[in-house]
């Protein structure tokens, strides 16, 4: 294909705005795939992706297109994942593009996640084109969104389209403004080679699939590749387009978009940002931008069954083939027994592969409360990241603690305005700014610690606004703060995986609900049961479980058959998610309990 026929872009929308039904429509409209063979939603594929409604994996999808001028064109459309954790894979898939299309809801308006993938696509010189989806709803109303994205994005929406991706309205258009509005790509084929990673998946067959978009240069199967950040070098087996299934092709050049297999070992080998060269004849520089995403959250995991261990950590190998920013590593913990202390991008990536660990691989696991990082400066002047609450050096030992904060920016009706600041308030928030976007419209913008988002924030963010709020986050780095670790008791002794790090000026509070809570969440057996808070050698906080009594316990075995097998069931599977800790069975709900204190 001349270079001058291809056009590569991506889609940016917030979540439900549209995106997948749209992506399915152009593949349609273009013939790619035929109505009969579009399984629905082609490009996201994976279950837990459609559970959620949420884009994880990236995807591509090449179209012929014949656009009214007659020509033949080359469509790339590179699929962004909607999720703030994986923030860096969709600055990536941007990279790989000229242009964007900006779908907005016309009955909903801009939201906050779409937000920071336009200014991404905008400082990557992208051209966006605004799409108002959903003209379909009786409730659209195209003029004020238009506004929206004027007032807020900055971008002319004059010549806006309005789309049904539901209906197929404004389909044709939209594929005539690609190709007219998206720039080509530049001609670079005589250049050395330089192709962007913009997406790569474990295959236990061919090894890794790396899916990339030439930059420069040109590349063939066979030839001897170098990846210049991880230096490893590997022969070509199978190069291909998608299109949007793989269809193997002999060569790919400058602006194309493509896949290739060379026995790649583990995605870590070809991460994505990473720059593909020729070993022949390597290009002098990488290609800007290359980053190893660095985990934010971490969380314990435990089999509730020891016997279990061997098999966790066979998953989080597998699982780790695929994912290289899923960091892990053994953990053993007094309370606990052994286990692993992994690292994700964000909380949704954390869910992802618990969810995959107990649903793929049949684990049972207990799973701590996610903690951020913290920087510590002993009084030696060393530096130390802290991960885990139980490790944090003590008093004596530490100069001072910073933890991670961040930018965060709220879209929400008007309405909630009162609400939400408050919300943000209790989570140490620091005002910066608010402004109208549109009447009735506000956005917020906070500085608030992440160990504060990663709890229940964005549930109770949801919650204050019916739905109807907002929000993206990203970081601004560390600042040093008066942090306490809080230690839980049971029965006197410390469980380390409940020790959390909170502000002084919150510990009180934090201790006397958390005790409470857990005094809601452990049953009670036959013995009673202290629950202390302590900061050091000092109880804050402590209430107590009594113990079962015994004309308790004989009233559960009275009634009929079908109850009593009921509670047996219930009990069972209640005891699949326990842990013993000395004499005292606590649930998982316990260990999140401090989480979803408010
Ligand atoms: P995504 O999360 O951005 O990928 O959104 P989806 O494409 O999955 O769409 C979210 C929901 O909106 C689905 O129930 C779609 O059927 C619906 N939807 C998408 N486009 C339209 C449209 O143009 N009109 C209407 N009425 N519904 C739409
Ligand atoms: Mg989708």
């Amino acid at each position: 294909v001349p270079v001058h026929r291809i056009r590569n872009f991506s889609i940016i929308a917030h979540i439900d705005h549209g995106k997948s039904t749209l992506a399915d429509r152009l593949l349609q409209e273009t013939g790619t795939v035929t109505a009969r063979d579009m399984k629905e939603q082609f490009l996201d594929n994976m279950e837990l992706e459609r559970e959620r409604g949420i884009t994880i994996k990236l995807q591509a999808a090449r179209m012929a297109y014949t656009a009214k001028d007659g020509e033949e064109y080359v469509l790339n459309l590179i699929d962004t994942p909607g999720h703030v954790d994986f923030s860096y894979e969709v600055s990536r898939s941007l990279a790989a593009c000229e242009g964007a299309l900006l779908v907005v809801d016309a009955s909903q308006g801009v939201e906050a996640q779409t937000l920071a993938n336009v200014y991404l696509a905008m400082e990557h010189d992208l051209e966006v084109i605004p799409v108002l989806n959903k003209i379909d709803l009786p409730g659209a109303e195209p003029d004020r969104v238009k506004q929206e994205i004027e007032e807020i994005v900055g971008l002319d929406c004059s010549q806006a389209i309005l789309a049904s991706a539901k209906e197929g309205i404004g389909v044709p258009e939209i594929l005539e403004e690609i190709v007219h509005l998206v720039p080509p790509p530049p001609d670079t084929i005589d250049q050395p080679l330089r192709a962007l990673i913009f997406d790569s998946y474990y295959d236990a067959y061919r090894g890794v699939i790396v899916y990339f978009r030439v930059m420069d240069g040109r590349l063939k199967k066979g030839d001897r590749i170098r990846l210049m950040a991880s230096r490893k070098e590997y022969d070509i087996d199978e190069l291909g387009v998608l299109s949007p299934t793989q269809v193997q092709v002999n060569d790919l050049h400058a602006g194309e978009v493509g896949y290739l297999a060379a026995s790649i070992k583990a995605v870590e080998d070809a991460r994505v940002g990473d720059t593909i060269t020729l070993s022949q004849k390597p290009a002098t520089e990488a290609l800007p931008g290359y980053v190893e995403a660095k985990p934010m959250v971490f969380c314990g995991m435990f089999p509730t069954d020891a016997d279990q261990f061997a098999d966790l950590r066979d998953a989080l190998e597998k699982l780790k083939l695929n994912d290289a920013s899923l960091n892990y590593e053994p953990e053993t913990s007094s309370a606990m027994g052994f286990g692993f202390r992994c690292g994700f991008l964000g909380l949704l990536h954390m869910e992802i592969v618990q969810e995959r660990l107990e649903r793929e691989y049949n684990l049972d696991l207990i799973i701590t409360a996610p903690s951020v990082v913290y920087r510590v400066t002993t009084i030696k002047g060393e530096v130390v990241y802290i991960d885990n609450p139980s490790k944090l050096p003590s008093p004596q030992e530490r100069e001072k603690i910073e933890e991670p904060y961040v930018k965060l920016d709220i879209i929400t009706p008007e309405t909630y305005v009162g609400t939400l600041m408050e919300l943000c308030q209790t989570r140490r928030g620091i005002f910066k700014d608010m402004k109208y976007l549109t009447p009735g419209r506000t956005t917020l913008i906070y500085e608030m610690p992440l160990a504060e988002v990663v709890t229940d924030f964005f549930d109770q963010m949801k919650s204050r606004s019916r739905g109807y709020a907002s929000m993206e986050y990203q970081l601004i780095g560390d600042r040093e703060n008066a942090l306490v670790r809080l230690d839980i008791l049971i029965n006197g002794d410390p469980v380390d995986p409940l020790a959390t790090i909170v502000h002084r000026d919150k510990a009180y509070g934090v201790g006397r609900a958390l005790t409470e809570k857990l005094k809601e969440l452990i049953p009670r057996h036959q013995f009673k049961i202290p629950i202390q808070a302590a900061i050091g050698s000092k109880v804050i906080a402590s209430e107590h479980i009594s113990a079962i009594r015994k004309d308790v316990l004989a009233k559960c075995y009275g009634g009929d058959i079908s109850r009593k097998k009921k509670l047996l069931q219930k009990q069972a599977k209640g005891k699949k998610r326990m842990k013993a800790i000395g004499t005292v069975d606590v649930p998982q709900e316990a260990f999140m309990a401090v989480l979803r204190l408010s």
